[in-house]
């Protein structure tokens, strides 16, 4: 019997199914907790939330698995870093009123939803009740007359939280609306869906992004080759045959990807599956990551050994959010 014959039927119960308890897990991963360095306190804050599609694909008996370091909350969260704060990018003011980011000239940046499939420890979200930022239904025509309004706006990206937890209907309506809309060139989905709840990509979802005129590109988030089970690379080859362009992001994670070697075989591998290496961004100094931390001049080294391994195209940009700058900064030595 495959692995995949434990998995519920749909995505929604998959979902309904995730991993909320630290015992449990540990449990399903033949590890013991108090080998761990577990935190029930870090985990009322930010709770733990993993869908059995992604733990399935740690290494059952391993404390250090690099999949499991993502999301296990563990009691370095609970340590003083300076310089970490709430707001690391300068986000906060602008998304509560609205729902929308327009930070980047010619692209407008939605808050879809608040939530997300898995709770990755190093995420910015960790502190904030971000489900109450999100646009709401009311705000969405208002949203959708601005980008009307304004002719210098080419690319709409969704984002979140995740934006593929909206559901098939809710999506269609929102992108029969921007398909509207003729200086709209493209729409961009960023989500972690397809790598840690990869159900999600049914052949209803897939039917609803092709029927879009305009270009669709979907910008996955995936850290570490071991990410890529059979599931994630079926669904990549179900969006790939389809015509949507896939890339992927990654966080540069202290114990999950800071070493060339995987970094390397993330490449390769995510190109074999048909996703090109996008962004590797620096982690956002948020609240409670500190121990997630790789300084700018460790990463540029990192990149140089990347560099020497890999085809050029392979090799992500390596980049940080700068709060107020005009674009991503591109790091460099
Ligand atoms: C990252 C980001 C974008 C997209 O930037 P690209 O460099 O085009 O990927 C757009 N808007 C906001 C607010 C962002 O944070
Ligand atoms: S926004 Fe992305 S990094 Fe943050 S918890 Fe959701 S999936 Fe993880």
């Amino acid at each position: 019997m495959t692995e995949t014959a434990h998995f519920a039927k749909n995505w929604q119960q998959q979902l309904a199914q995730a991993f909320t308890n630290i015992d449990d897990l540990c449990q399903y991963l033949d590890l013991n907790p108090s080998d761990l360095a577990v935190s029930t306190s870090a985990a009322q804050q930010f709770a733990l939330r993993v869908p059995l599609s992604f733990a399935a694909s740690m290494e059952k008996g391993n404390p250090h698995d690099p999949l499991l370091r993502q999301v296990l909350p563990i009691t370095d969260e609970l340590a003083f870093y300076a310089g970490y704060t709430n707001d690391p990018v300068g986000d906060l003011p602008a998304a509560t009123q609205t729902g929308i980011l327009h930070k980047y000239q010619g692209r407008v940046l939605l808050i879809n939803t608040g939530s997300c499939a898995i709770n990755c420890r190093y995420c910015f979200r960790r502190n904030f009740p971000y489900a109450d930022l999100q646009l709401s239904k009311q705000q969405e025509h208002a949203v959708i007359q601005s980008i009307q309004n304004d002719p210098s706006i080419h690319e709409v990206i969704f984002s979140g939280g995740d934006p593929l937890l909206l559901n098939d209907a809710r999506l269609s309506r929102l992108i029969e609306q921007i398909n509207q809309i003729d200086h709209i060139k493209r729409i961009r989905i960023h989500s972690r869906l397809p790598i840690v709840l990869p159900a999600r990509i049914t052949p209803e979802l897939i039917h609803t992004l092709t029927q879009s005129p305009k270009q669709i590109i979907l910008v996955l988030h995936c850290n570490h080759a071991n990410e890529l089970n059979e599931r994630v690379i079926n669904a990549c080859q179900q969006l790939k045959k389809h015509g949507i362009t896939l890339l992927n992001q990654s966080v540069l994670l202290k114990g999950v990807n800071d070493d060339a070697t995987v970094l390397c075989e993330l490449s390769e591998r995510l190109f074999q599956h048909g996703v090109m290496p996008y962004y590797l961004h620096l982690l956002d100094k948020a609240t409670g990551t500190g121990h997630f931390a790789v300084s700018e001049t460790e990463a540029l080294l990192l990149m140089e050994r990347v560099q020497a391994c890999l085809s050029g195209y392979l090799v992500p940009k390596l980049v940080k959010e700068v709060a107020g700058a005009e674009s991503k900064r591109y790091v460099v030595g």
